[in-house]
């Protein structure tokens, strides 16, 4: 029997993705999405960092649910914008969530910059709370660029124009597979997965992925 976490999103991208990066790391933990909990709160991401928000978004569904929950905060971080958007990549062009309208905004305050300046970030924060208010936090990092045009169909957000280093597709032309190996949301996941293995006393078998 797995254990059941609670994904504290709304986003169904994400919590498709982090099905997926949890199945195959490891077979002890399955995850549950919102859909049980029809009014579950809408958290407002007040915080200053990817870490802060995270937490907040797992805090507040664990005290909803009263079930051990994992939440994540993430975001794209471009180096010619110090650093923005970063917490505000889901927001970026206004709207919450409004995805194309976000990358158009963001490819067209960097038409000017030169392609050796255009480095960026996918970061993901996620944080756990278990059943019994045990609170842990772990972050993962992709490192990459902005392409000057969107490529591919897969991923959301800002995959069509986020080139991960050393390759020459975006993340939005990556399979399913690929994309779960490198990414922010993978290496953050995995982290999650080997604190959770230690906080439940459990070993690794062979087959685990997660490195606990
Ligand atoms: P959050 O729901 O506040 O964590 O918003 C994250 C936002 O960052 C998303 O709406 C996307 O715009 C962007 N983002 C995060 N992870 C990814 C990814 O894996 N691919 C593309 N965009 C991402």
């Amino acid at each position: 029997m797995s254990i059941e976490l609670v994904f504290a999103s709304k986003n169904s991208h994400k919590l498709k993705e982090v099905e997926r990066i949890v199945q195959a790391a490891c077979k002890d933990f399955s995850i549950v999405g919102l859909h049980q909990w029809s009014d579950a709160p809408d958290v407002i991401e007040s915080g200053t960092t990817f870490a802060a928000n995270a937490l907040l978004k797992a805090r507040a569904l664990h005290e909803h649910t009263g079930r051990s929950v994992i939440a994540d905060d993430s975001g794209i971080c471009v180096d010619a914008l110090n650093g923005m958007p970063g917490i505000f990549s889901a927001r970026w062009a206004g709207t919450h969530g409004k995805d194309q309208e976000n990358l158009n905004l963001l490819l067209s305050q960097l038409a000017d910059v030169p392609d050796a300046r255009r480095g960026a970030q996918f970061v993901c924060a996620v944080a756990i709370v278990l059943e019994d208010g045990t609170e842990r936090v772990v972050e993962g990092l992709l490192d990459g660029s902005i392409t000057r045009q969107p490529r591919g169909d897969d991923g959301f957000g800002y995959d069509p124009i986020f080139q991960p280093t050393g390759l020459n597709l975006t993340t939005a032309q990556l399979d399913a597979v690929h994309k779960d190996l490198i990414s922010h949301r993978g290496q953050a996941m995995r982290a999650a997965i080997a604190e959770l293995k230690s906080l439940y006393n459990l070993g690794c078998g062979g087959d685990c992925a997660c490195k606990a």
